[in-house]
């Protein structure tokens, strides 16, 4: 039974979020939200246990749908980077602020990137694509990320203080074309690369929050070096290009594992914990 623990504390700790907004702002909403996504969550934490091959997918289809369709397109709330600019600015702590606190800033600080394994709905149709290990080498170009992160806050901060009237629609309509301008670069990226998480890598402006607070995060992934005979599978297919043999924060590319648990599977020596 000590096996199926996290999969039942991830669900305490997602009801326990639910209940306390559900009471503190008085939403039922908030109820329905995190009691789905945590459900979801521990669903597929248990299926992983239970080694069942598709459970992170699975995971990310049904958080990463729920996202994208029911609360982007038919709540037509702004979960994109710019939507949390644009409730910050309204100084509303609502939806998209705290999905980012969640799941974006301070989450990661316990749970490390496990947004970007098993939930993002950008990532959820880059993973369908050909390339899930990396053919080609990583590029020095994650500079870019710092002038999408950038590029979002001047938008919706030039809207503020232009005074533009009717912003939440015109959030609406930059959450519908900043997703489709998201797909189409990360599928692009992933071709020209060889390389599914290429977007991730180098584009994505909120690694500009997940990777320093992830930095720190209380769970990761550890190698026993008793167990482990240096074959190198685990770096070979991780889509992060992970040293996870490293057990120290500064191993390379610590702070983009998205937890993703390949390596664990990879693993000939069940040397990774
Ligand atoms: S890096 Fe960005 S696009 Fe990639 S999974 Fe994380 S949040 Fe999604
Ligand atoms: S180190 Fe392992 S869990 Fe982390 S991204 Fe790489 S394969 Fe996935
Ligand atoms: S796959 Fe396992 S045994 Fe091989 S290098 Fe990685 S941790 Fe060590």
């Amino acid at each position: 039974m000590k096996k199926y623990a996290l999969p039942a504390i991830m669900l305490i700790v997602f009801e326990a979020v639910a209940i306390t907004l559900w009471l503190t702002k008085d939403n039922l909403f908030y109820l329905f939200n995190f009691s789905y996504i945590g459900i979801s969550i521990s669903l597929g934490l248990f299926l992983f246990v239970r080694k069942y091959k598709h459970a992170r997918r699975i995971v990310q289809l049904l958080v990463g749908l729920y996202m994208l369709v029911y609360l982007g397109f038919i709540s037509q709330e702004n979960m994109q980077i710019e939507g949390f600019w644009y409730y910050l600015f309204a100084g509303v702590f609502e939806a998209a602020t705290i999905h980012y606190a969640v799941a974006k800033i301070f989450g990661p600080l316990v749970f490390g990137r496990g947004w970007c394994g098993f939930a993002c709905w950008t990532a959820m149709v880059l993973d369908f694509l050909p390339y899930k290990t990396p053919e080609q080498p990583r590029k020095k170009i994650g500079w870019i990320r710092y002038v999408t992160f950038a590029a979002s806050l001047v938008f919706v901060a030039a809207l503020f203080l232009t005074h533009t009237s009717n912003i939440e629609r015109i959030m609406f309509w930059a959450f519908l074309i900043g997703n489709i301008l998201y797909y189409a670069t990360g599928i692009i990226l992933a071709f020209a690369f060889k390389d599914n998480r290429a977007f991730c890598k180098y584009i994505c402006p909120i690694t500009v929050f997940l990777k320093p607070m992830s930095y720190f995060s209380l769970f990761r992934i550890k190698c026993d070096k008793n167990k482990c005979v240096d074959c190198g599978k685990c770096k070979k297919i991780c889509p992060m290009n992970v040293d996870i043999t490293d057990n120290s924060r500064k191993r390379l590319n610590g702070t983009e594992c998205i937890l993703c648990m390949e390596c664990k599977n990879a693993c000939p020596k069940n040397a990774l914990k």
